[in-house]
């Protein structure tokens, strides 16, 4: 399994008020598949999503991802996991504004050790010609494609996506859910979403729902619905 995930717990504590986000999730992800994690608004998916990228810490359980026992690794190992492992993907873009697209991809750490170029991402992602525009000449979807092509740029084991169309309209949505699609298909990367819009689910082979910090049930579907025919 390249995605293992056991009984996992995580709490946060704000002055004497202790929340409990993840009260014991378990799942799994094969190799190469994608995966969906749908639930409402503070079910706790980003923060599922945040400790399986090594960005966050959970309280106890495990996550495996390609044999790498992450819960168990030092800070400076969930570094070199983060940076050699993971591509993540947020609602908002996080592009540094005063860059232009193709330095927003070169600050990569490591890029010279990309297997990549800048102008393959670009052409991947269908902007190659946007190269030297600044963050803020694009629009919404065109900017989430940079923040694709800056994600897969180094070939990531993982691609992490958290509401990736959250914040674009329904064409532009369509354009990206395909996007990762085909980045799905023709790098083999496995990705895992998180969405809180059913419809998206039917894109995955596999959809984990999420309510109150628990997985209330998975779904495996038979047939992948390709993102050009989802309609919501
Ligand atoms: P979702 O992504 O499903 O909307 P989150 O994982 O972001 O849910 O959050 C789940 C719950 O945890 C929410 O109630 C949120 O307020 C709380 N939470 C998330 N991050 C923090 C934090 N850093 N400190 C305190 N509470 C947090
Ligand atoms: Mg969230």
């Amino acid at each position: 399994m390249f995605i293992k995930v056991e009984n996992l717990t995580k709490s946060y504590k704000t002055g004497e008020v202790t929340t409990t986000v993840l009260k014991g999730v378990a799942m799994e992800l094969h190799k190469g598949e994608i995966g969906v994690i749908l639930g409402p608004s503070g079910s706790g998916k980003s923060t599922l999503l945040n400790i399986i990228g090594g960005i966050d810490r959970s309280d106890s359980g495990t996550v495996i991802v390609d044999n790498i026992k992450v819960t168990k690794l030092t800070d400076d190992e969930l570094t070199d996991y983060r940076r050699d492992f993971i591509g993540f993907i947020f609602q908002f873009y996080n592009l540094i504004p005063n860059l232009t697209v193709g330095e927003n991809i070169e600050v990569v750490a490591n890029i010279s050790k990309s297997p990549f170029s800048i102008d393959e991402v670009l052409e991947a992602v269908g902007l190659l010609d946007k190269k030297n525009r600044f963050p803020k000449e694009l629009s919404g979807g065109e900017q989430q494609r940079v923040s694709i092509a800056r994600a897969v740029v180094k070939n990531p084991r993982l691609l992490l996506c958290d509401e990736p169309t959250g914040a674009l309209d329904f064409a532009s949505s369509r354009e990206i859910l395909k996007l990762l699609q085909n980045i799905n298909k023709r790098f083999g990367t496995t990705i895992l979403m998180i969405t809180h819009n059913s419809a998206i689910s039917g894109m995955a082979g596999q959809v984990y729902r999420v309510r109150s910090g628990e997985i209330v049930e998975r779904i495996m579907n038979e047939t992948i619905i390709p993102a050009e025919r989802i309609e919501w």
